[in-house]
């Protein structure tokens, strides 16, 4: 906001003033912003400044709580290598669940939180749970797609040795037919 919201005037000055926040019997030091107009003297908190203390409040909360970072939920989804969606789906929550937590919009509960740690640092965790949610992990995929890369890479060399199984035989039965006037088919049937 670059306009006073009482006289329009855009002489306005950015205020800082450090606040205290008592969360959980823990006090934190938050610097918080306002406007003051130096025409009309209207002092004011903008939209955007009440957002931004609100994230500051919402962060000092995370801090205290010693939930995941907005980064560390990213990272831990990244690694596992789910979309948004797929992951929300996952550890449920609402289809947006994931994508407020990664912006900073949205704290995760402790019980998100002490969810998500154990998807993160138990072996096997994070496939039952996708499991549970009715999904396919991302590495069993990979996998997948690995084993049928190799059958593709096996099945040129079977199809050699298939056509040299083939191949045997009819020369066989050429040089059979070359020294002998019978039928070679009709010998073979015997
Ligand atoms: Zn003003």
């Amino acid at each position: 906001m670059n306009h006073c919201t009482n006289c329009e005037s855009s002489n306005i000055q950015i205020i800082n003033e450090q606040v205290p926040f008592s969360y959980k019997s823990k006090t934190v030091e938050l610097v918080l912003h306002s406007t003051v107009c130096r025409d009309c003297g209207d002092e004011y908190v903008s939209a955007d400044q009440i957002k931004e203390a609100d994230n500051l409040y919402r962060q000092a909360r995370a801090d205290i709580d010693g939930i995941l970072k907005p980064e560390e939920i990213r990272e831990i989804r990244k690694c596992f290598g789910y979309t948004q969606e797929e992951a929300s789906q996952i550890f449920g929550g609402g289809s947006r669940a994931f994508g407020k937590y990664e912006r900073g919009e949205v704290n995760v509960s402790t019980s998100m939180n002490s969810l998500m740690l154990v998807a993160r640092d138990v072996p096997g965790a994070m496939d039952y749970l996708v499991e549970r949610a009715g999904m396919k992990p991302k590495v069993e995929l990979k996998q997948l797609k690995a084993q049928m890369a190799e059958l593709l890479s096996v099945h040129k060399p079977r199809n050699k040795h298939l056509d040299f199984v083939i191949r045997k035989p009819i020369s066989w039965i050429s040089e059979v037919s070359a020294n002998d006037d019978s039928d070679p088919l009709t010998e073979l049937s015997v």
